[in-house]
């Protein structure tokens, strides 16, 4: 796709699931990756391991560079440090990926507040935090850049049981579309990527058992859940010159998911 060879990128949450199809799509795209992992080196170097397969084959010096950075997403020194860390690597960054996310499921009146602040802090902060170190260092470069948050159709969706995620992912809209409107006019692109449901380990629960992953496909119009390597696609196409004029926009990736499914029959008349 183009404009976005030698560009470099963070990801974070990339040992897992959607982060790491991003990482891997972005660096066969011939991006420089930063990979993002919270506890475990080895599944960082799991991904850069796939990452590197795929955007060299076999190839020694291909030219794509992989980064792994350690960091908690909850934690802000650990995201000044990081974004640090990936200018002082890479010289700059031009694409930040805020994909790093967590959820619990608890009757919203149970909610314990640290589990509530804890999901606000990973999905909802975390994004706003990461978003706000990589702008300070586009704007001092006075560099073009991208933002893109992984959101989820419960941006728009309510989710009973899942209050703090539900919340994290409908403020993750407006924290898309605030800061795209800021920074526009300095040449920086701010949009998300709001998957359906997705078969990625945060869905063992139903993805590993046939019978509960026919009842969650019976509720998507395309009749089956989406691949990490879908959103991947998307979020390379936003990332990417192709999508130079797109701003402030999510990108529902959801298999026809947020179009009201119980409506494909007449129940109304
Ligand atoms: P996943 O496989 O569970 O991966 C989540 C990733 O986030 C892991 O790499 C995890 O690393 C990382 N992470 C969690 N807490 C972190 C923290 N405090 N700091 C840094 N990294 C942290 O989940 P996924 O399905 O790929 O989800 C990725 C994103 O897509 C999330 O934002 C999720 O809400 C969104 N999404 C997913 C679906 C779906 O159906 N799968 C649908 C809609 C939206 P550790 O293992 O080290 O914690």
């Amino acid at each position: 796709m183009q404009g976005l060879k030698g560009k470099n990128a963070l990801v974070t949450g990339a040992t897992s699931g959607i982060g790491q199809a991003i990482a891997i799509r972005l660096a066969q795209e011939g991006v420089n990756v930063a990979i993002n992992y919270r506890k475990s080196p080895e599944d960082a170097a799991d991904t850069e391991e796939k990452m590197m397969q795929k955007a060299c084959g076999d190839v020694e010096n291909c030219g794509v560079k992989a980064l792994p950075v350690q960091g908690d997403v909850s934690k802000e020194e650990d995201i000044v440090r990081m974004v640090n860390t990936v200018v002082a690597q890479f010289g700059s960054l031009d694409i930040l990926i805020n994909n790093a996310g967590i959820q619990t499921e608890c009757p919203s009146h149970e909610v314990a507040t640290d589990d509530f602040d804890q999901v606000i802090s990973v999905n909802l902060r975390g994004a706003y935090l990461c978003a706000r170190e990589t702008l300070k260092h586009l704007l001092s470069q006075n560099r073009q850049g991208v933002i893109i948050n992984i959101s989820s159709v419960h941006e728009i969706i309510p989710r009973p049981m899942y209050i703090s995620y539900s919340i994290s992912k409908g403020g993750m809209e407006n924290l898309t579309k605030t800061l795209a409107l800021e920074y526009a006019d300095r040449g920086i692109r701010v949009n998300a990527v709001a998957p359906g449901a997705t078969v990625t380990p945060i869905n063992e629960a139903w993805t590993e058992d046939p019978q509960k992953k026919a009842e969650v496909e019976s509720h998507i119009p395309m009749g089956r859940a989406g691949t990490a390597e879908e959103m991947a696609a998307a979020v390379a196409f936003l990332a990417s010159d192709e999508a130079v004029y797109i701003t402030g926009q999510t990108l529902f990736i959801d298999g026809g998911l947020t179009l009201y499914a119980d409506f494909r029959e007449a129940w109304s008349a």
